[in-house]
Parts: structure tokens; C-alpha cells; sequence
């Protein structure tokens, strides 16, 4: 399969913004620190359980020193509705703990420094600085990796290169908001098994619309 033209990847740009103009991050927290803690939490769960867990934690924590200082025990507890939540909650309060100790409290805005924090990964940090810290970056989940291989953004399968070809054909501008559109398209239309390819509003865009067979 030859690249994609940049007609097409146009094409699918315009429909992902005709379709999904408002796309954005779906977690609530009230500052970067409390946006990590809201990503960390997110894995293998839905927004909405996050946002849930993240209200009950604001009644008990305010702010990084709270999350250092807090039992290791209390803060599992106030984790416990989240999947692995001992390890959310090891993870976040050893980031409390580092972003403290060694960077004066305040969130560092690059991803290697991100990815030094304990249980934060290449995806956790590009989340953070998209959605937080104005810091353009593209975050590959499992949404983003399959909807940009069936729209032929992407024919590779590491989360880096899938990411690599994106920064390449989309300007930085669009690197935050055409994710979330990724992960509305894997969510509504483009789902792992059974894709809903003639309703989808991509159809017209997508090489691979009428042949994509359920895994
Ligand atoms: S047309 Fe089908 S394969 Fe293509 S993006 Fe839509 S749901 Fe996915």
C-alpha cells in the first residue's frame, strides 16, 4: 500500500472536524498535578468512574503536598471503586513525592522529565501536556493505533512511529483535538470488532470502508 495522499488525509480531516467539532478531554481536575492523578486512574476504566473517583478524592486532597503526606492505605481506600487501584495508588503518591522533591512542586512540561515520573508513560505524558499543559503532543491509545491504520494515516503498530506519522501529516494545532476525535470514531464507529462502516461518517474517506471484517 502506497502512502497516503494528502487530498485524502484532507478529506479525513474534515470530516473528523465536521463530526466531532467539540471533541476534548472528557477528565475533570482542577490543575495539571490533579490531571495526572485523573490519567493515571483512567487506565482500564471509563471517564466517567474517574470522574467519580476524582470528586471523592477533592473532598479529602488538595493540592501535591496532600497526596505526598497522605497514608499509603487511606489513599488506596479512596481508590478502591478504580481497576488496580493499589498500583494507581503506589504510582500517584511516589509522583507526589518526586514532582516535590525534585522539581519544586511545580509539574515539569516536558515528556522526558513526565516520563521519569513513577508509573507515567509515553501516553500519560502526551495526554498531560495536550490537555494541560498547552504542550502540542499526540497520545496513541487503543483507539488512536486502530483508526489511524483503517484510515491508512498510519500502516505501522508501535504506538512511537503510529505517532511519528501523525505529527507528520497534521499540522501541531490539530495534534490534541484530532485524538479525541480518533477516540470518538474507535468509540461510536470504528470498534474493534464489528465496525459500524455505513453509518460511519468516515466512510467516504476511509480505504477501508466495506472491507474492514470483525476480528
Ligand atoms: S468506514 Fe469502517 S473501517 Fe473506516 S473508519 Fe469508519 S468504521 Fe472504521
Amino acid at each position: 500500500m502506497s502512502d497516503l495522499p494528502m487530498p485524502e488525509v484532507r478529506l479525513i480531516d474534515n470530516c473528523l472536524q465536521e463530526h466531532w467539532p467539540d471533541a476534548q478531554c472528557e477528565l475533570l481536575a482542577a490543575d495539571p498535578f490533579e490531571f495526572l492523578v485523573a490519567v493515571i486512574c483512567s487506565a482500564q476504566t471509563s471517564d466517567t468512574r474517574v470522574n467519580q473517583v476524582m470528586a471523592s478524592l477533592q473532598e479529602h486532597l488538595c493540592g501535591i503536598e496532600a497526596y505526598a503526606t497522605i497514608a499509603l492505605p487511606q489513599l488506596e481506600r479512596l481508590l478502591s471503586r478504580l481497576p488496580f487501584y493499589r498500583a494507581k495508588a503506589r504510582s500517584i503518591h511516589e509522583c507526589a513525592r518526586v514532582i516535590l522533591q525534585q522539581h519544586q512542586g511545580v509539574m515539569p512540561r516536558d515528556a522526558q522529565a513526565l516520563c521519569q515520573l513513577p508509573g507515567v508513560g509515553a501516553k500519560t505524558a502526551a495526554v498531560v501536556l495536550a490537555n494541560r499543559l498547552q504542550v502540542p503532543a499526540i497520545a496513541v491509545d487503543s483507539h488512536v493505533q486502530r483508526c489511524s491504520q483503517r484510515l491508512g494515516l498510519s500502516r505501522q503498530q508501535r504506538p512511537s512511529a503510529i505517532e511519528a506519522d501523525l505529527r507528520r501529516r497534521f499540522p501541531a494545532h490539530r495534534w490534541t483535538q484530532l485524538c479525541h476525535q480518533l477516540i470518538r470514531l474507535g468509540r461510536e464507529y470504528c470498534r474493534p470488532q464489528r465496525p459500524k462502516c455505513s453509518s460511519c461518517p468516515l466512510s467516504q474517506a476511509c480505504p477501508r470502508y466495506g472491507v474492514t471484517k470483525p476480528r
